[in-house]
């Protein structure tokens, strides 16, 4: 039973899972540049497509934009010679097209934000604005969420402290009236206790690192 007034929520694998998501995302595109002639075979495209993501996160290292898929397909297609402002941005579509069409909240999120929606709830999230504004409104539970804030409004990801002070700023709590959930062990536990913030580690798959801290289910905080 959580009793702070407010609970920061990570959204990534928290609320729901985001590799088949991405998978599917992944062979989506592919698809679409199939049909464009881009790429023949998968393997070639994921190739190529790692080492897109490679330079872009070397770029814009703790920024929300190095987890771009449209720089990541934007570099692709220039690595290719095959450039044009049409394919950078339809591949973009098909990956994130196919993506929310997989989106599906776990079971316990559900509970979760049922039992707690009384509390202030604040998304604390990397990536670009507009992607995790969408992703909580496909996945359908902005009516549970007062606050979002992500990396791009903070300038930097977690476990950055500025993230994490930005969304007390914006909630208007105090560290000690929160408490941060998030499966990522250094960027949501750790990156949360480096400001005093009471975290739990989900660890889904159950392999404790952080121990006393760490639950493998939402459920276990109703
Ligand atoms: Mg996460």
């Amino acid at each position: 039973m959580i009793k702070t007034k407010g609970i920061f929520l990570d959204l990534d694998n928290t609320l729901y899972s985001y590799e088949e998501c991405h998978t599917f995302g992944l062979k989506c595109a592919f698809d679409f540049f199939v049909n464009q002639n881009v790429f023949s075979t998968y393997d070639s495209f994921y190739k190529s497509y790692e080492n897109a993501k490679k330079q872009v996160k070397i770029r814009n290292k703790s920024l929300a934009s190095s987890h771009s898929r449209l720089l990541y397909f934007k570099e692709v297609l220039e690595v290719q010679n095959t450039f044009s402002i049409k394919l950078a941005i339809g591949s973009t579509k098909a990956y994130w097209d196919g993506y929310f069409s997989k989106m599906k909240l776990f079971d316990d999120a559900v509970e979760f934000l049922e039992k707690y929606k009384d509390k202030l709830i604040c998304i604390v999230t990397d990536l670009t604005c507009q992607i995790q504004l969408e992703k909580i409104e496909a996945l359908g539970i902005e009516k549970y969420i007062d606050y979002i804030v992500t990396s791009e409004d903070a300038g930097i990801e977690k476990p950055h402290k500025n993230i994490f002070k930005l969304a007390l700023l914006k909630t208007d709590l105090s560290n000690q009236e929160v408490v941060f959930i998030g499966d990522s062990y250094e960027k949501d536990y750790l990156g949360a206790q480096s400001v005093n913030i009471d975290s739990y580690h989900l660890n889904r798959l159950g392999t404790s690192l952080s121990k006393n801290k760490t639950i493998s289910s939402l459920s276990e905080l109703l």
